[in-house]
């Protein structure tokens, strides 16, 4: 059998391991065990050669925190949960406002007024109960960002404005994690993944954006309008690109910059590099770490 880049030590297509040997017929033996219902549930993950069951245990494996239970959360949460990622951390400080329901999809109407991050672990446990949330029902900052960041292996950005933004930049970079963020606003998103703590030539946030828009730039959701279902094409993506830095697949959205335009059905592609004058990950950084923060 080919062996496919991505997953180490899979030596056989992971299929086999829930197809009866033959007899006479010596079967490697799958490294990787599943319950009946898991392999009912992930089977079209599993039959994927560069998912397989090494990557989809990997998947169960792994922990990924997610900033937000917004629009973007919304879907990213849905998506992780569904594809099998063993423990999601989602931090979020709000609760539901109907106003929310228009696109945060992981809420429920019946649930307006209770904590996101409470809605949110209710409709992951009824996805996929191999699936543990830890709730943080409080704001992201610089005094809980770095002991947050450090226990999961990737962190996906779903918030809405540029101080939590640069703070999760600089605690991902601080903790050497990776990074996938995305933004969205009226009919427009954008997308790109940040491991700027990586060898090789890996920008961050802030070599992208070394400082917050000001003025009309500033504009958020709240004030400006998005369209619903933008958030879900945002979010999905973003849980792609979690998934592939996940498993190791595909090619990293590292240094490139997704842009999608709704109204005129366009996705760019923009390619950005490390900055050597940036702030965070240049050649003299002046941030240093999260103490005495201020984004
Ligand atoms: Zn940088």
């Amino acid at each position: 059998m080919p062996a496919k880049a991505g997953i180490q030590g899979h030596t056989h297509r992971p299929r086999d391991s829930w197809i009866p040997a033959f007899a006479g017929m010596t079967v490697e033996r799958s490294p990787v065990e599943f319950r009946d219902d898991q392999l009912r549930r992930y089977a079209r993950h599993i039959i994927l050669q560069e998912v397989g069951g090494v990557g989809q245990a990997r998947l169960l494996e792994s922990r990924v925190l997610v900033i937000g239970a917004g629009g973007l959360g919304s879907p990213l949460l849905l998506y992780l949960a569904a594809a099998g990622v063993g423990t999601i951390g989602v931090i979020d400080d709000d609760t539901v406002d109907l106003s929310n329901l228009q696109r945060q999809i992981v809420h429920a109407t019946s649930r307006v007024g209770q904590p996101k991050v409470d809605s949110a672990a209710a409709t992951l446990a009824a996805i996929n109960p191999d699936v543990a949330v830890e709730r943080h029902a409080r704001r992201l900052t610089a005094d809980n960002a770095a002991q947050l960041v450090a226990t999961y292996d990737i962190v996906a950005d779903g918030s809405d404005n540029f101080a939590t933004r640069y703070l999760v930049n600089d605690a991902c970079f601080f903790a050497k994690k990776t990074l996938v963020s995305a933004a969205i606003l009226q009919f427009d998103g954008q997308l790109t993944t940040f491991k700027a703590h990586a060898p090789g030539d890996h920008p961050c946030y802030r070599c992208l954006f070394p400082a917050a828009p000001a003025g009309d730039a500033l504009a958020t959701c709240s004030s400006a309008g998005v369209l619903g279902a933008l958030a879900g094409t945002l979010g999905a993506l973003q849980a792609t690109e979690v998934i592939k830095e996940l498993l190791g697949i595909g090619r990293s959205l590292s240094g490139e910059l997704v842009l999608y335009e709704a109204l005129s059905t366009t996705f760019r592609k923009l390619k950005f590099k490390r900055r050597a004058d940036c702030a965070l990950c240049g050649n003299q950084p002046s941030i240093t770490s999260l103490a005495g923060y201020a984004a």
